[in-house]
This record gives C-alpha cells, structure tokens and sequence, in this order.
C-alpha cells in the first residue's frame, strides 16, 4: 500500500530547529524576502513605491530616497507594531501550519514563552492572513456540496434534576448559538460562512456558487429553494450517506476538522470570532496535502500581504 503523504519525508521540510538553528537574521530575511518578492527581499517604499532606500540597519528600518518616509519590513501589514523577534514570529507560523487542528493559545505561549494575550492575538493575526485566500470573493464552480453546523451557546444541565431546565425553549438559551455555513468544491475550495440559521445558506449559495454547476445538499427542508437556480443533488442521511456519488462528506470532512479543533484545542469560541476559526479550518482542508514548510512558506507571504488589522491592532490596549 503506498504511504500517506503525510506520513512521508517530503511532507516535513520545515523544523523549529532549523528555523532557531539560522538564527533571527535569516528569519528577517526572509520576511523581507515575503514581503518583497518582485526585488528578492530588497525594500520597496509602501509610499510612494520607489526601489531606492537607505537601511537604518541598526533599527531594521528603511528611509525612502524619494519621500524621505521610514519604514519596517512589517509596515502597513499584520505584523506591524511588532515587539517579538523575527524567529519567534516564524515558529509561531511553523507551529501554527504543524497543527492539524489548529493549536490553543495557552499552547502557543508556552511554546513560544510569551504572554497568554501576546499568542491570542498573534494566533487570531494569523488567522486573519489564512482567511485572505480563503475568502477571495471569488464564485466556487465545479460541484459544489453545501452543509451548515451548530457551533457554541452549549447549556450546561444543571446538578438535580428538579433544577434543570427545557434546553429547547428560547427563553432557556444564551443567544451564542451560530450556524457554520460551508460551501465545498468536491475539486478544490472551502468557502465558510457564519449565521444564525441554516437556511441563510441559500442566499450565500446564490451569491457564491456559479449558476452552471451541480450542488449537494442533505434532507434538510430549506435546500429545497436550492433546486430553483441549480441542479441539486439531494442525499437523505436518515437512510443513506452516500449513494452513487450523491453525499456531502467533503464538507462534512470540513465540519469534523473544525469540530475537533474547536472542541480538542479551544474549548470555548466566541460567536464573534467563529468566523475566524471557520477560515482556519478551511485554509488547512483546502491546503492538507501541502508539506509544512510550503505552508509556513504561504502563511507568511500572506501576512505580509494582510493589511493592519481592525480587529486585533492595539486589542488588549482597547480592552484595558
Ligand atoms: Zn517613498
């Protein structure tokens, strides 16, 4: 029987050794080299896109020969206002594309010996860089399978049974419970949304799935209006899983990564930011069968390419 990829050789190309062994001026380089592709690692104002600069080599900073302006190699990108080193930053990225199910924070700043909230928002940085090329904007095309799951807003019953309470009824519940809504190419992409109710995903299939192509799509009784702008293959898992190529297990193999990453890793996720988790777990099915050190390769040119984030620049400082 041939081996598993990811059992293979050539599935690790990429260890925390070697990445601590070249030491932080290699990992510098090659954040430079990420964010400057087009001149091999050498800096490109992000002002006025001139290719001439003087180096502040003892700060790691560039000036600009045209407009004078001052730079770093992670201005105007993620990691701006960095405080960690280049290396820890990319064993941070190593660790992260390692972990198949993604990694808790609390892990990550033990690995990396940082602060508990320095990993949180780092870890959700990172996240922010998978979902750019995950979410591209682009419409899905091939056949494409359709699936929605329940995520949070878990009632613990309470101790004595006289105690407990209808978990059913909405008066009983804590408002935190949203649908992941996945669109899968049965060849290709994952495309998560988050929701309030399943049946939100037939205005997202019609927004995000080409209007030639076949669907997949359980029993489930709001897919029906699917069958209005597409050929819909219906499976009904009450009887039957799988029958004759009419299943939606690739994005039910979705579903189970991220099941499992957010029950085995974080635990608790808020409704907020499941999003978030949604395009972590699809960055990793959609790029499964890449080797690690192609991945931390692409987590890294695409956090240089994510523009300063919203939601995470200066998060505990807001917080306090
Ligand atoms: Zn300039």
């Amino acid at each position: 029987m041939a081996q598993h990829f990811l059992l293979s050789a050539a599935s690790r190309t990429l260890s925390l050794r070697s990445i601590y062994k070249a030491g932080e001026d290699a990992a510098y380089a090659t954040f430079c080299e990420m964010r400057w592709p087009e001149t091999n690692g050498e800096a490109v104002c992000p002002r006025c896109g001139c290719w001439e600069t003087y180096k502040i080599t003892t700060r790691r900073k560039f000036k600009c020969k045209g407009c004078a302006h001052q730079f770093s190699v992670t201005s105007g990108t993620i990691f701006a206002s960095r405080k960690m080193d280049f290396v820890d930053l990319l064993a941070a990225v190593c660790i992260t594309v390692n972990a198949s199910k993604g990694v808790s924070m609390i892990q990550l700043s033990r690995d990396l010996d940082c602060q508990y909230k320095t990993a949180f928002v780092l870890a959700h940085k990172l996240r922010e860089a998978m979902a750019q090329e995950v979410q591209t904007g682009e419409v899905l095309d091939g056949h494409v399978e359709i699936d929605g799951a329940y995520f949070g807003g878990h009632i613990r019953p309470e101790n004595a049974k006289a105690n407990r309470v209808d978990r059913r009824l909405k008066e009983n519940q804590t408002g935190k419970r949203r649908v992941v809504i996945a669109m899968r190419e049965r060849e290709g992409r994952t495309l998560p949304f988050v929701g309030m109710t399943e049946g939100e995903g037939v205005a997202l299939a019609n927004e995000n799935v080409s209007r030639m192509d076949t669907m997949s799509a359980d029993e489930a009784s709001h897919w029906d209006e699917l069958h209005m702008g597409y050929h819909v293959d219906r499976v009904n898992h009450s009887e039957i899983y799988s029958d004759h190529g009419k299943h939606t297990n690739m994005v039910e193999s979705f579903f189970s990564r991220l099941r499992r990453m957010v029950s085995g890793q974080h635990h608790h996720v808020s409704p907020q930011y499941l999003y978030q988790y949604a395009n972590h777990a699809a960055w990793l099915e959609d790029n499964r069968r890449s080797d690690n050190g192609e991945l931390a390769h692409r987590l890294v040119a695409n956090s240089m390419d994510s523009p300063i984030s919203r939601n995470w620049k200066g998060y505990w400082q807001r917080a306090a």
